[in-house]
């Protein structure tokens, strides 16, 4: 196993199942989980090809991101709002916004350095069984707040994370209520809500996502094997 040979591998298959899906491969993008790697690890991604990588933990991307080749970056972790302030600048594309809180606090620091920031709302399609992520009435909700207050955030799509790993057919009917939500939401026409991104499926789960409509999926441990967080 080697991560060159992994990241074949996953393109792949990621490739054929956009096409069994009616897409072209370079239509659902592979966004390298890289939480716990290291710098060398990282980087050997890049060289293999990988464009953009997702990091969870503010304090991770701020000790890797002078070290890391050029590539985009993808927040995909819970946030914190005292900790905006130091990825604002950093991060390509928020994955995680779940809060009007959080919400307030990007606008704010984006006016401040004068950018539009991207951001995906995390969804929840099954309420009871993940803490973050929102569910379709809130959604609603929030993206009406922002489109009305937050003149530096530009809504790109949504972000889910698949709350049943045992039972594909529950996997899937989960993702199915995802896409559901994201086509009636992209409908909204304003100048800074441009549906992109619907980021759904990871390692165990990224062939039923991308059937069910995913365009962006977030690959950690098939990439780089299992993670050690005790290092
Ligand atoms: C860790 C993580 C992933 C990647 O998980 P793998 O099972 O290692 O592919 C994807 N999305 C989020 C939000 C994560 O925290």
């Amino acid at each position: 196993m080697s991560i060159e040979q992994n990241i074949k591998d996953i393109q792949k298959i990621k490739g054929d199942t956009a096409v069994k899906s009616g897409r072209k491969p370079e239509d659902v993008l592979l966004v390298g989980v890289t939480k716990t790697r290291s710098i060398d690890e990282i980087n050997e991604a890049i060289d293999c090809g990988i464009t953009d990588i997702g990091e969870n933990k503010v304090q991770e991307v701020m000790d890797k991101y002078e070290h890391i080749k050029p590539v985009k970056w993808h927040f995909i972790g819970h946030l914190q709002t005292n900790k905006v302030k130091y990825i604002i600048d950093k991060i390509d594309l928020i994955h995680s916004v779940d809060s009007k809180k959080l919400v307030d606090e990007i606008e704010k620091r984006a006016s401040k350095i004068d950018r539009k920031i991207d951001i995906l709302i995390q969804v929840n399609a099954a309420m009871e069984e993940s803490k973050f992520g929102i569910s379709e009435n809130e959604t609603k909700d929030m993206i009406q707040y922002i489109l009305e207050n937050c003149p530096h955030i530009c809504i790109k799509g949504l972000m889910c994370i698949a709350p049943f790993e045992e039972n594909p057919e529950e996997v899937a009917v989960f993702f199915r209520t995802v896409k559901k939500q994201y086509d009636e939401f992209s409908e909204i026409k304003h100048n800074n809500l441009d549906f992109k991104y619907l980021s759904m499926g990871m390692s165990n789960d990224f062939e039923v996502a991308i059937l069910e409509g995913s365009n962006l999926v977030r690959v950690g441990t098939a990439i780089f094997g299992a993670r050690n967080y005790n290092k």
